[in-house]
């Protein structure tokens, strides 16, 4: 199964991620994710995304298909995929809807976490993220146990540079132009579910298995 967790910056992907992935017995692959792994280690393609992410732009979409390629290509991979973040451009669904198919395999579902702009902003400027595993918390609504230490693995919990205020405006914007008219694409071929991303994690969790049907 491939499915799509869609919407906006802050809308609650990464959260929700993890235990949809576990239920759909897939793997959760988020390019973000995969991007901030690079910029740690200092690798030519995280010179190259950093560039971009501080900005609050989208990395090319070459250099971003060729990332979720390779990744595809994992053993692991093969049957199923939870996409977090990707396609983030109308140009990248066309393009992983052509390599799904070049293989006779498909997108079976999107789910689309909706979260209105005015909550987006407080969300992202108050998420913490652990520089180890990756996993978020909220400064507010979703506190590690222990300040500053993250509580999957105890490694410290960071603001990430492009979660200031000025770059969340331009990632608005990308997604706007960018991001959001994928749905558009996506409608007359695959079904999307539209899940209300407000209110607390659990009851966004329970909206988004039931109208997957798990
Ligand atoms: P969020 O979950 O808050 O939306 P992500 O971790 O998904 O943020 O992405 C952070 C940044 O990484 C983006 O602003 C963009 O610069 C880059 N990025 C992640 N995924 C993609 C993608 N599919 N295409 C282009 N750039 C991407
Ligand atoms: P995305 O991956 O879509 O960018 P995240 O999952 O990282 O979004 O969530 C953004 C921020 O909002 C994080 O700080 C997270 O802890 C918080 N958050 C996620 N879901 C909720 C919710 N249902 N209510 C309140 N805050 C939430
Ligand atoms: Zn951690």
């Amino acid at each position: 199964m491939f499915v799509l967790l869609f919407g906006p910056p802050g809308s609650g992907k990464g959260t929700q991620a993890a235990a949809l992935a576990s239920r759909l017995a897939i793997p959760h692959v988020a390019t973000g994710d995969i991007f901030r792994k690079h910029l740690r280690e200092g690798t030519d393609l995280g010179k190259l995304a950093r560039s971009y992410m501080d900005r609050g732009q989208l990395v090319p979409d070459l250099v971003t298909c060729d990332l979720v390629a390779s990744r595809l290509g994992e053993a692991d991979a093969g049957n199923g995929v939870l996409f977090d973040g990707f396609p983030r451009s109308v140009p990248q669904l066309y393009w992983l809807i052509g390599h799904l198919g070049a293989t006779g395999r498909r997108l079976h579902a999107v789910v689309n976490l909706q979260v209105a702009d005015d909550l987006i902003l407080g969300r992202i400027t108050g998420r913490r993220t652990c520089t180890n595993c990756g996993a978020t918390y909220h400064v507010v609504s979703a506190p590690p146990n222990t300040d500053g230490t993250c509580s999957r693995c105890g490694a410290a919990v960071v603001q990430r540079k492009d979660d200031s205020e000025d770059v969340v405006r331009d990632r608005l914007v990308a997604y706007a132009n960018q991001t959001f008219p994928c749905l558009e694409q996506l409608r007359d071929r695959t079904p999307i579910h539209n899940v209300d991303g407000v209110g607390s994690i659990e009851g966004v969790q329970g909206r988004i298995f039931g109208a997957l049907g798990l």
